[in-house]
């Protein structure tokens, strides 16, 4: 499923997407940035053992050796992924950071959008942040998704941004939040 908002796409599609090639695919990470199970696990895998390291470096010199706060970003290299950045990002854990946390999904997709668009993206591919691990609802996180990608895309000249559901079931439920979705004109 596909629209077009402001002369930008936004895609939706089921896959992996660890073999989605795209200038930049978003990392659903934790805090420490050392990987871990669900997307982050097989992200790592696929890009093998210099992703973490650069992960480590961007700990110790970007992040003074604190960990990536929840709904923040920081950018890497793609190194054997198809893709040619992973932008890492923390969602937040349903129910652990009380009324914040629709803010703090938004601000994870609002975050990575924006490096995206700082290194002259113009492909972006995301998975459902928080909605595996960190049990996160997936109709309010797809209506939060979705209404964020749509409210960058009316501001940025983009390109194209995808949404990459790992099962059908997933996939329906944005597709339905898609139709629904009233910031696109
Ligand atoms: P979180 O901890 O943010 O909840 P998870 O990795 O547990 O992150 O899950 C986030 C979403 O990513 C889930 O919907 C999960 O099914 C999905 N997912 C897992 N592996 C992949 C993959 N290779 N490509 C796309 N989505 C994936």
């Amino acid at each position: 499923m596909k629209t077009e908002i402001n002369g930008s796409t936004l895609e939706l599609m089921t896959g992996d997407i660890t073999k989605v090639k795209t200038d930049a695919i978003v990392n659903a990470a934790n805090g420490t940035l050392m990987g871990g199970g669900g997307v982050d696990g097989a992200i790592h895998r696929a890009a093998g053992k210099k992703l973490l390291e650069e992960c480590k470096q961007v700990r110790e010199k970007q992040l003074n050796g604190e960990k990536l706060p929840t709904g923040k970003a920081v950018i890497t290299g793609g190194y054997h992924l198809p893709a040619k950045h992973v932008i890492h990002t923390v969602g937040p854990v349903w129910n652990e950071c009380d009324e914040d946390q629709e803010e703090l999904l938004a601000g994870c997709y609002d975050h990575s959008l924006k490096l995206a668009a700082e290194i002259n993206a113009s492909s972006i591919a995301f998975p459902s942040i928080s909605t595996g691990v960190y049990s996160f609802p997936i109709d309010l996180a797809a209506k939060i998704a979705l209404q964020t990608i749509t409210d960058f895309l009316m501001t940025y000249d983009f390109g194209r941004v995808m949404m990459v559901l790992f099962s059908q079931k997933d996939y329906e439920i944005y597709a339905a939040a898609l139709k629904r979705n009233d910031r696109a004109i």
